[in-house]
């Protein structure tokens, strides 16, 4: 195991440049990913195809903030400004809170924009499947079978991202939460309307739940969650009107529809938790929904993807260039999405068992206990602090490095303001008083006593020392 104090040559871009990488998808995680890569050096070809659909879709303020800390300039133009979200569970209305809402071809478009601006080729194709070649092959590397224009074609690439969302095939799946699937209906107003305030709400019915949306141009986004088990859906040719007497009977929905007509059949989305199988091997790596799908209750989906994304290329780096290391990075990449898919399905699930208007419900009774009955949130003690050594980011490598475990934090915490914690939490431990610990620190880190003073505080906060 190389340890972050072995040098080991760093490889040129030059270097990288030779190397090249096939991403498969343009959503958020895929354009991210290549972004990554790209900047690394690395010959990055980006495979996409338009989606079949013009989904609307919100977003947090720290998705925006994610946008532009890593150069997705173009893409966080698109974001709407925040415009209030309303909540009805549990028949009570919630102080709004807010979203910025994205109109997903723009939104897309956009991350293509600034991906080419970055210098990732872009090929606009739809891709079949791909096959590593065996190394007898003189090829010795990865087939992607593609077309484009109607034309067939093959990509060889050393390294493949699987970056397609739901789309991509999936190898066995490791996990999946209860079947779900989304129908959403477009309604156009039926007069053009002076002044839209764009705004969206979510209301709980007795077998799922609605996200109503209005955008800037007047049109509104209907969406009705429900649970594939239990629920009776018509044939396709009755869904239209199926979906509007489900929304004429949500006083949220109403609201939405008034003064306006459905726009076309609905589209049906499956939208149930997906964890795969095979995140990440030597040759390719899952990111996005291709590698953990999240259900849309939380309204994470993109924050998820760029996750998975932002950490990508510091794993495909190490799985390049020191293969000594490639378990190691495989098992950071798994052990992150596997630790974020149940952070969101445990969040899910919380606010899913808030709603007790139909306990028996087929929907509401499978949600509130999936995927377990872990809590959330864990209590953090000093007792239950311990030591370890866990694959951590490095720049742009994972390494094997000493973390901080707790209850709440099982994947170990490196660093606290960019100074390693570990070093700090054993001069604390050993110390006999606060005041031999704040000394102890202050020899430790050369630093000032009022320094040392707000780092132990902060640590007590977190309930790591006494
Ligand atoms: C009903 C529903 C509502 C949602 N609402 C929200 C929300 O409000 N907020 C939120 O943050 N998230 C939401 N999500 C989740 C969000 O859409 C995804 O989590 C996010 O887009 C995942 O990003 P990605 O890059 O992994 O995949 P995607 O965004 O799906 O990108 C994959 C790309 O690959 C392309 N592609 C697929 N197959 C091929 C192929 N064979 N060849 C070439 N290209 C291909 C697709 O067209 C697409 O451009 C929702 C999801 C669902 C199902």
């Amino acid at each position: 195991m190389t340890s972050p104090s072995t040098p080991t040559p760093t490889p040129t871009p030059l270097a990288n440049a030779a190397i090249s990488i096939a991403v498969l998808g343009g959503g958020p995680a895929g354009t991210t990913t290549a972004l990554g890569l790209v900047r690394l050096g690395y010959a990055v070809t980006l495979f996409t195809a338009p989606r079949r659909f013009d989904a609307l879709e919100g977003v947090s303020d720290r998705v925006a903030e994610s946008l532009r800390q890593n150069g997705l300039s173009a893409t966080r133009r698109t974001l709407a400004q925040p415009s209030p979200r309303r909540v009805m569970w549990r028949n009570q209305v919630n102080a709004p809170n807010h979203e910025s809402l994205i109109f997903r071809p723009d939104f897309d478009a956009a991350l293509l924009q600034d991906a080419r601006a970055a210098g990732v080729r872009v090929v606009e194709a739809q891709v079949g499947q791909w096959t590593k070649l065996e190394p007898s092959d003189l090829r010795g590397k990865i087939a992607v079978d593609f077309s484009t224009d109607g034309k067939d074609a093959q990509f060889f690439a050393d390294f493949v991202v699987e970056a397609r969302g739901r789309a991509a095939p999936l190898p066995p799946s490791r996990i999946r939460g209860p079947e779900t699937v989304s129908l959403l209906q477009y309604w156009r107003p039926r007069y053009a309307a002076a002044e839209v305030l764009p705004r969206s709400a979510v209301q709980s019915f007795a077998d799922g739940w609605a996200w109503v949306a209005v955008a800037a141009n007047a049109r509104r986004y209907l969406q009705l969650t429900f649970d594939v088990a239990s629920i009776d859906l018509p044939d396709k040719a009755q869904l239209g009107d199926f979906c509007r007497s489900r929304l004429e009977t949500l006083s949220f929905a109403t609201e939405f529809i008034a003064n306006a007509e459905p726009e076309g059949p609905p589209y049906a989305r499956n939208c149930t938790s997906i964890l795969a199988d095979d995140i990440a091997n030597d040759y390719s790596l899952r990111v996005g929904d291709a590698a953990v799908a999240g259900d849309p209750l939380s309204g994470n989906g993109i924050f998820l993807a760029l996750s998975s994304a932002l950490q990508a290329p510091a794993v495909i780096n190490t799985l390049l260039h020191y293969p000594e290391r490639a378990a190691l990075a495989k098992s950071f990449h798994t052990q992150r999405l596997t630790g974020l898919f149940y952070r969101f399905a445990r969040i899910g699930r919380d606010f899913y068992a808030l709603e007790d208007q139909w306990p028996d419900a087929p929907f509401w009774r499978t949600r509130r206990h999936w995927p377990d009955t872990e809590p959330l949130h864990r209590r953090v003690t000093p007792d239950t602090v311990t030591i370890a050594q866990c694959p951590v980011i490095n720049h742009d490598e994972i390494i094997e490095a000493e973390v901080v475990i707790t209850p709440d934090n099982p994947l170990g915490i490196w660093r606290m303001d960019n100074i390693e914690l570990s070093p700090m939490l054993k001069t604390i431990q050993h110390a006999n008083n606060d005041g031999q610990a704040q000394q102890e620190l202050v020899k430790l880190l050369d630093c000032p006593p009022q320094r040392a003073a707000q780092l132990l505080l902060r640590m007590r906060q977190q309930g790591w020392v006494k």
